[in-house]
């Protein structure tokens, strides 16, 4: 008999129950689905595109619904903790790396990985797990469909974490028609492509540990018959609270039709070389290299980066308007994407990623998002802390802000040396000490990465913990085993000590 020996074991979970483990999962999935993390495997550390997989016991790869209840129904008899994943490259928040580290992890898209329906005059889709957006954009550009967001990220990962794109659709699950769910007892729950499930629960699985999320229906975006992306430069790092305070009644009305970036000059610096080629410090920018740097690149020190869709007469009206901003802040430039000739320019790839059509090209490492109103004053409050902040731990601020509609997502990018120890101990502190900041000032994040899960979890206190209490609540009458996800969202099961487990 095969030895199936992890090179760690899931806690409670003994060498023989794995073993039966293993021997069962193998039976519903086949061997080449089941994949054992052994002592003696070689750990590769991946990039984007392939992305690690290793902090695991098993990865378990299904090639259809039956047999994703099969593994789930196994793992509930055996007490195995579970984590699902679609593509894994949500880098920035943790990648495919669950919570309890040596998780049996499922692979929802390696084999469930199909456009299933595309309703041209309805304009939506339904897929599996393990569409990504490059994929549907292949799918779609011959109905002259588009789907929005940057690179290769699942369409269903991205959506149940709530990820917010730059397009007219913002947040991704909001634009969801439907999800077919496993529970985490092993039953379906069928509801994708109803374009109206009464009554609406669809919110408990996304961001949750509630179920694996087998297919859903998804917005696309029609023709709009027109589309001109744009970029306004402005020429000061005080300019931000105007511009937040200039830009506000138009998203509100919705002149601004896409989601608005508002960027700092580092990203766009980042983006066109790298720090090295600027400069031998090490030492986090100051005011004068940024503002040299904005003149060398021709950018602003913020630089905004959006969209109007629509047919000729639509976009001008809206034009119209959207050009009032520069007018309102001194030195501020308007720019179309033939404006730009240098070699590589972020408004020639937002021409892309605003249209539907997906890029990597931005992508980066260990993000903190904490959300703010749409007022200079909350814009330069967070950016002043996030920035302090940043410069005591010895690293540059990378950041932008996000428009939506209510709120703005405030991404700082916190890109570090992740070879060097010192580097991953400050970049470390940053974060933890940011969380911190925004909680006692009353900012939420809206996403996290997987080992500030609890801490940010213990920041949502309102009422003595009354959402923690009712999230656990759920947890535990819908998974009383606490196989799916234990510790996502900091939302324990009865099965685990908490205590234990809290970072
Ligand atoms: P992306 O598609 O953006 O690369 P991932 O596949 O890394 O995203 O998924 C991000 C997170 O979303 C996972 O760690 C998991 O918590 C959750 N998730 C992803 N796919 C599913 C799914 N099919 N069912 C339930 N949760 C999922």
């Amino acid at each position: 008999m095969t030895n199936f020996r992890p090179r760690k074991l899931p806690p409670n979970i003994t060498e023989d129950a794995f073993q039966r483990f293993a021997t069962k999962v193998i039976n519903i999935c086949g061997s080449e689905n089941v994949k054992i993390i052994s002592a003696t495997l070689e750990l590769i550390d991946g990039d984007y595109m392939q992305s690690c997989k290793a902090h695991a016991s098993a990865i378990i790869s299904p090639r259809n619904v039956p047999e994703v209840q099969d593994t789930v129904r196994l793992c509930n008899k055996l007490c195995v903790p579970l984590w699902p994943f679609s593509a894994g490259r949500n880098i920035g928040y943790g990648g495919t790396a669950p919570r309890v580290s040596v998780s049996v992890r499922m692979d929802m898209g390696l084999h469930m990985n199909k456009v299933l329906n595309v309703s041209v005059e309805g304009s939506y889709t339904l897929v599996e797990p393990g569409v990504t957006y490059f994929e549907l954009h292949d799918y779609l550009e011959e109905h002259k469909l588009r789907v929005p967001d940057v690179g290769g990220g699942s369409i269903i990962g991205n959506a149940v974490e709530r990820g917010v794109g730059y397009s007219k659709h913002q947040d991704h699950g909001i634009m969801h028609c439907g999800l077919e769910v496993i529970l985490p007892d092993g039953e379906l729950l069928l509801a994708a492509l109803q374009l109206w499930l009464w009554p609406y629960n669809d919110g408990i699985f996304t961001q949750s540990s509630l179920g694996i999320v087998v297919k859903m229906g998804i917005w696309l975006m029609p023709n709009p018959g027109g589309f001109q992306a744009y970029m306004i430069t402005f020429p000061r790092d005080d300019d931000l609270p105007k511009i937040t305070d200039t830009i506000r009644p138009l998203r509100l009305q919705m002149v601004l039709q896409n989601v608005l970036t508002l960027r700092h000059i580092t990203l766009d610096a980042a983006v066109a070389n790298n720090k090295a080629s600027y400069t031998d410090r090490k030492e986090p920018w100051n005011g004068d290299e940024l503002y040299a740097i904005a003149q060398k690149l021709d950018l602003g020190y913020w630089n905004s980066f959006g969209a109007v869709y629509g047919p000729e007469p639509t976009r001008k009206v809206l034009l119209e308007f959207i050009k009032g901003v520069p007018l309102a802040i001194p030195g501020s430039e308007f720019w179309l994407p033939e404006d730009r000739t240098e070699p590589f320019s972020v408004l020639h790839t937002r021409a892309k990623v605003l249209q539907g059509i997906p890029t990597t090209n931005e992508l980066s490492h260990l993000f903190f998002s904490p959300i703010s109103k749409i007022t200079g004053k909350d814009a330069t409050a967070q950016y002043d802390l996030s920035k302090k902040r940043c410069f005591e731990a010895g690293f540059d601020f990378n950041g932008n802000f996000v428009v939506g509609m209510r709120a703005m997502h405030h991404s700082v990018w916190n890109v570090f040396n992740r070879e060097g120890p010192e580097a991953r101990k400050k970049a470390r502190w940053l974060i933890l000490t940011l969380v911190d900041d925004c909680a006692a000032r009353g900012w939420a994040e809206y996403r996290t990465h997987i080992p500030l899960m609890d801490q940010i979890a213990n920041t949502q206190n309102f009422n003595d913990t009354a959402q923690m209490k009712l999230n656990e609540k759920i947890k535990n009458a819908v998974d009383p085993n606490g196989i799916l996800a234990p510790g996502k969202n900091g939302i324990w099961p009865n099965k685990y000590k908490k205590k234990g487990w809290v970072l």
